[in-house]
């Protein structure tokens, strides 16, 4: 037997399913509408994983649309996976019988969706935050999932819907992404047979590469060099941050989806453990983007201060100063490791 039939999927039904994910095949199976839902300023996970379900249940027959809230910007880099289902929050059913929501901790994660996810006859959740909260009529989080992607994955099995190219791509997007390109320590085997697979279906690295890691406007460097300019290692925490307004990216004529990767860059600083990029929006609240090398558990220090997230990677919003919140976490951060 060639060695990847081990992997075929109706091996994956009994990997790793649990009760919750039958439960949820049952409801959407049974479904002639869904509504899709993943969390605002979605990543590739969120819409790859958000995508994948929609583009299979359409395929098998059903009314799809998926959504997230505002605002309603594709994000640049992720502009090359099939949108068709995506309508604008607006346009989202006001009380959905079924809804299934990707990629969320929390309802305040849906933005403006959540008050559609509260008159929802049946909510379905698919995450792998370890912060999730548990809401929602079915809840499906898996925290040793590297991605929400895997969970759809697992959910097509157990539906028996084919994993088209179109699929493969969304779901390799959302496994790529939440892996760092399989390079983190959330990457496990199941991981990588899962991408196999979905490889051999028809997803494309080179064209999902392409799009989220080798290009930026030339606006992204321009900011990139101001805000790494105006980086500050404190030694002794070891922690790195700094902080972007709207002002930069609108001196550069480029968008907050244009600048996801920056903290990639700030967090090389071998002397910090945590690296914080505080992101000043136009409204002058404060978006925080946490990451730890593996001595801090920025997931937990997230949740303190109203967001969520994974161990090593988190984020959360603010009122007031950005100088003073990256202050707060510093004082912190001890606390979490
Ligand atoms: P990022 O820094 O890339 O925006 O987010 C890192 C991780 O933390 C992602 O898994 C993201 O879903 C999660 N996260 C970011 N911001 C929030 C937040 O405000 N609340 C919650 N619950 N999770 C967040
Ligand atoms: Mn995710």
């Amino acid at each position: 037997m060639p060695f990847f039939a081990r992997f075929e999927r109706e091996n994956w039904k009994t990997m790793s399913n649990t009760e919750g994910l039958e439960a949820a095949a049952d409801a959407i199976g049974k479904a002639g509408d869904l509504a899709l839902a993943c969390h605002v300023g979605p990543d590739g996970d969120a819409l790859g994983s958000m995508l994948g379900l929609g583009i299979a249940a359409q395929n098998a027959g059903k009314t799809v649309r998926a959504s997230f809230g505002s605002p309603f910007v594709m994000p640049p880099n992720l502009g090359f996976l099939p949108s068709d289902l995506l309508v604008p929050p607006g346009d989202f059913p006001a009380a959905p019988d079924l809804m299934v929501v990707l990629d969320a901790g929390s309802p305040d994660r849906l933005g403006e969706l959540a008050a559609n996810a509260s008159k929802a006859a049946t909510v379905v959740v698919l995450d792998h935050h370890i912060t999730n909260e548990g809401f929602g009529t079915i809840s499906v989080v898996d925290a040793t999932a590297a991605a929400t992607g895997e969970l759809v994955f697992d959910l097509l099995g157990l539906l028996d819907w084919p994993i088209t190219p179109d699929v493969a791509n969304c779901l390799h997007t959302a496994l790529v992404t939440d892996t760092g390109r399989f390079l983190y320590s959330n990457t496990t085997q199941r991981t990588l047979q899962i991408a196999a697979v979905l490889v051999g279906a028809g997803a494309s690295p080179t064209q999902i590469g392409s799009h989220v890691y080798e290009r930026s406007p030339f606006g992204y460097l321009k900011v990139a060099a101001a805000a790494l300019s105006r980086a500050e290692l404190d030694v002794d925490a070891r922690f790195v941050s700094t902080i972007v307004t709207q002002a930069d990216l609108t001196a550069a004529g480029i968008d907050w989806g244009d600048i996801d990767n920056l903290i990639d860059t700030l967090r090389l600083a071998e002397e910090a453990d945590v690296a914080t990029l505080a992101k000043v929006q136009a409204d002058g609240r404060v978006r925080v983007s946490m990451r730890s090398r593996g001595d801090t558990d920025v997931g937990s220090l997230a949740a303190a201060m109203g967001g969520g997230g994974h161990r090593l990677a988190s984020g959360f919003t603010a009122e007031g100063d950005a100088a003073v919140v990256i202050r707060q976490i510093r004082e912190a951060i001890e606390e979490y490791r």
